[in-house]
């Protein structure tokens, strides 16, 4: 008899979009199916957890038929694109943001009917109307070398040498960690709010593999500025560059960030112009990027509001007095509302009548959930962790279980060292393959033992600059003898408004070591 495999099914939904009909349907899959819990991802799907091999069909049909879809969720394929969450009425930057991380979305997605055959006994359910320009991409020759025949006009016979992330913002907002996705676009638009075009990054990625340094966390570079009407053949043509030069022989050189870091950005950028057909123009300037979380109440700009919901480890749970899952459950219910999963595993509501907004929150504070998002620690409030044990297969230690004690441990040094309005941006992960992005991070907290991390130092609060590893293993049992002297030269050197990822990256590592060796614990 065959075991009772069992296996975590990820949605695909760009941007976040969670429509009201498919929220109710994961809940219920969750209990039926699942472990009684959702899990809000870090590149804004739902994982549900410990489906068994007997019940996924009937779970991956029911998603499918309540306008949700897993297909390249997972794979060596482009993944969820992510896109700012705020739904910004007024804005017109960030309704381009969500209509072209959607068309990107559809642009990528494999053309193979396997899917609907293997789960859906060939019905093509419910599916949303495509934009023309797109379909006219995908099927559009170019210049010959880009369509392979067969049934993948993009992808060819053997799909992607390895995942492949893309992500679309607009200019300043940095609420999806820009620079760490194989492509990013930045939405450009003229001085009427017109889409004009995109500014264009390629090469960043989070992933790699301890004691291999030819594995690596990278930024991405900036690649130039492209008109809105080219943009789709841009895409496909970094898309083939990868394609074709990607590493296909050794899979953790394969991401696109080691073409980029082999090649430079000068040499990648011609062999996509060579697919692309031209040259692409010098990228337009930016403002600078900042970290947004959209927590709290905040009009959407059409006499509606939004609600930014905190969702710790972004685990929706009934547990105990703590009863998030319910309390979600009866708002879509009673109000029918869309929402949007942040990049910060959040739960953004939305489309709210100014007259449900106190009931919405009444709802939320009887079942546990706190509302007031300055009630919340920001140390808390902005840090993230990946599921890690005991649903990851890849997890070398705790991350999601562990982090809430590590923060309140944190917390207890900040206090204690006359920190207590710092709030350093604190990620975790189960292994180094990054899920949470902690290289990012002003303190990275990296599986790398059992019981162990790997310490990362150097992140900052807008998510701008790569942090570097500090200490190979790090026993969670003994984090305050190495966390606080770190935190007591921080106390005692820092500059005015300077954040612990900045001090840490202007004083250096070698200095940080010199006053850890000479630290007389308070
Ligand atoms: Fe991702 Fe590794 Fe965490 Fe698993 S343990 S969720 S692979 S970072």
């Amino acid at each position: 008899q065959e075991k009772d495999y069992q296996f975590m099914l990820r949605t695909r939904n760009p941007g976040g979009f969670i429509p009201p009909q498919l929220y109710r349907t994961l809940d219920r899959l969750a209990d039926e199916y699942g472990n009684g819990t959702m899990r809000v991802t870090t590149r804004q799907g739902f994982q549900l957890h410990g489906i068994l091999k007997r019940n996924l069909k009937q779970t991956i049909a029911t998603i499918v038929q309540s306008m949700g879809s897993t297909l390249g969720a997972c794979g060596d394929l482009n993944r969820n694109v992510m896109a700012p969450p705020a739904p910004y009425k007024n804005r017109p930057e960030y309704r381009y943001a969500w209509e072209y991380a959607d068309n990107l979305a559809d642009l990528l997605t494999p053309q193979t009917g396997s899917y609907y055959e293997i789960w859906l006994d060939g019905e093509k359910s419910i599916s949303a109307e495509e934009d023309p320009a797109v379909k006219a991409a995908r099927q559009r020759n170019g210049n010959g070398t880009l369509v392979h025949s067969g049934e993948e006009p993009l992808y060819g016979t053997h799909y992607m040498p390895r995942k492949f992330k893309c992500c679309v913002t607009v200019p300043g907002d940095n609420s999806v960690d820009v620079y760490t996705h194989d492509v990013t676009l930045v939405v450009m638009t003229d001085a009427a709010g017109e889409l004009e075009g995109f500014n264009v990054f390629v090469g960043g990625g989070m992933g790699r593999t301890h004691n291999k340094e030819e594995t690596f966390a990278r930024l991405s570079d900036s690649l130039g500025y492209v008109d809105k009407s080219d943009i789709y053949d841009l895409i496909k043509a970094i898309v083939a560059t990868q394609r074709d030069y990607g590493d296909r022989v050794e899979r953790r050189h394969a991401r696109m960030k080691y073409l980029l870091a082999d090649w430079g950005i000068e040499t990648f950028r011609r062999h996509v112009e060579q697919f692309f057909g031209k040259a692409i123009a010098p990228a337009r300037p930016l403002p600078p990027f900042q970290y947004e979380d959209y927590l709290g109440w905040h009009e959407q700009g059409d006499g509606k509001w939004f609600f930014g919901l905190s969702v710790e480890n972004g685990r929706v749970k009934d547990e105990g007095d703590f009863r998030l899952k319910s309390a979600l459950q009866a708002i879509v219910e009673r109000y029918e509302l869309p929402m949007r999963l942040t990049p910060n595993h959040n739960i953004i509501l939305y489309e709210v009548e100014p007259a449900w907004k106190a009931d919405i929150e009444q709802i939320l504070r009887d079942r546990g959930v706190v509302t007031d998002p300055e009630a919340i620690d920001p140390l808390v409030r902005y840090a993230m962790a990946c599921p890690a044990l005991p649903t990851c297969g890849l997890a070398i230690v705790e991350s999601e279980r562990a982090i809430p004690g590590i923060l309140q441990r944190i917390r207890a040094m900040l206090d204690k060292l006359g920190l207590e309005q710092e709030h350093p941006v604190v990620r975790m992960t189960g292994c180094p393959n990054g899920c949470a992005r902690p290289y990012m991070a002003e303190l990275g907290f990296v599986g790398s033992a059992p019981g162990a991390y790997q310490l990362w130092l150097g992140g900052t609060p807008n998510q701008t600059h790569l942090a570097r590893p500090y200490m190979e293993r790090l026993p969670a049992d003994c984090l305050e003898e190495h966390l606080e002297p770190i935190l007591g030269f921080f106390a005692r050197d820092r500059r005015a408004s300077e954040s612990f990822g900045e001090f840490c990256n202007r004083v250096g590592f070698d200095a940080i070591r010199a006053f850890v060796n000479s630290y007389e614990p308070l």
